[in-house]
């Protein structure tokens, strides 16, 4: 069996096209494509440091949190408990990965993301 390489752009071209497909919207389907693009981002590129505390982070995803005085901080990536403090405290917290996004509910944990090796993030 042949493997071939495939570049990220055209692989974000895949996810973007899956995101804006003709089926009906859901939350829960826009976040499980942004988290399995996340997680083949993290297969082919490796993950980041969490820019508030410095943990590792496996699914880079661009996060934008709308505080309750209504500015906004953008973050590359945010590790879970980071994500999850700004969740208790902000407005609003989006998650961007291309062309999809994803508000994060208020008082809703994240569904769990399927790990083909079980480490954690
Ligand atoms: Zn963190």
């Amino acid at each position: 069996m042949h493997s071939r390489v495939v570049s990220n752009r055209v692989l974000q071209d895949y996810f973007e096209a899956l995101a804006c497909g003709p089926q009906p919207e859901s939350p829960y389907r826009t976040w499980h494509l942004i988290a399995s693009y996340a997680e083949l981002r993290y297969h082919l590129n490796g993950g980041a440091r969490c820019p508030v505390c410095r943990a590792h982070v496996r699914h880079v995803v661009s996060v934008t949190v709308k505080r309750q005085n209504d500015s906004t901080q953008q973050y590359g990536c945010l590790c879970q408990r980071c994500l999850q403090a700004e969740q208790a405290t902000a407005k609003s917290v989006v998650l961007k990965l291309g062309a999809a996004s994803w508000e994060v509910a208020k008082k809703k944990p994240l569904p769990r993301i399927a790990r083909s090796n079980g480490r954690a993030s």
